[in-house]
């Protein structure tokens, strides 16, 4: 038996309101069938109230796909603070999503300043960490992860990943159809869990590390057998309820061997 195990996805700019009750109405319906499994959604933020309210009573829970790193409200035009995410309904936040690094220009300081303004407001984190193709190429993969840890260390101190959850999506997967190896992702997996336990075994122990980057139906369980995954981020299959609750049904499925 595999712990339980976390599904969450990452709905990215994509939906009507229609979509989503559709969408979540299965969601509702099937997700009884998954009690061990953590299941998430994150959709655009202008939806997050609505899909709230739709997923009231049921164990399916809400993300926002970002935040402002401030702490407080104030004069930062088109920004979310975290407390007003958490005023709608979102339990968990990403933080450094791929998308937000490498299009937004994100830094890893200010992706460490979202993740502490997270926890500020009672949001769970979701550290989104991985490297581009080039830097795994040129076998800097471990140095990316590290720096990209770090910073959250260094800003948040380790206790601050008590609770939190990483997500290791390598950018060249996320959204290509190339999906990381399962021997690509549990060596990426382990060694982002040997960094943390170097400084708290505990934390690492329990701390929930998720795969992202091109999970489907198909690929889900072999990717989730691995040691130190413990579930998956997903983008595009998470938008079609059959290819997603196929993938919830692996987690439970590994979680009952
Ligand atoms: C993502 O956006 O986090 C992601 C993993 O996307 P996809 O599953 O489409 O690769």
């Amino acid at each position: 038996m595999k712990r339980s195990l976390t599904v969450m996805g990452n709905w990215k700019m994509n939906g009507t309101r229609g979509d989503n009750e559709s969408l979540l109405r299965e969601l509702v319906f099937e997700g009884k069938k998954f009690p061990s499994v953590e299941v998430a959604v994150f959709p655009p933020s202008v939806f997050i109230e609505s899909v709230a309210q739709q997923l009231v009573g049921s164990p399916v829970r809400v993300g926002a796909q970002d935040l402002c790193e401030q702490l407080k409200p104030g004069a930062f035009t088109g920004e979310v603070l975290g407390a007003m995410l958490k005023e709608l309904g979102c339990r968990y936040a990403l933080v450094g999503h791929s998308e937000r690094r490498h299009v937004y220009g994100e830094t890893d300081e200010r992706v460490a300043a979202k993740f502490v303004a997270a926890q500020h407001s009672g949001l769970t984190p979701v550290l989104c960490v991985g490297e581009q193709l080039a830097e795994r190429e040129a076998g800097q993969t471990e140095t990316v992860l590290d720096r990209q840890l770090l910073a959250v260390i260094d800003q948040g101190g380790v206790a601050s990943l008590r609770g939190a959850l990483i997500a290791y999506e390598p950018v060249w997967a996320i959204g290509t159809g190339k999906t990381a190896s399962p021997e690509q992702a549990q060596a990426a997996h382990a060694h982002i869990r040997g960094l943390i336990a170097a400084r708290d075994a505990k934390i690492a122990n329990s701390i929930c590390i998720l795969y992202g980057g091109s999970v489907k139906a198909d690929n889900a369980a072999e990717l989730f057998a691995q040691a130190d995954v413990d579930g998956g981020l997903i983008g595009g299959a998470s938008l079609k309820a059959s290819e997603f609750l196929a993938i919830c049904a692996a987690a439970q499925a590994l979680h009952d061997e």
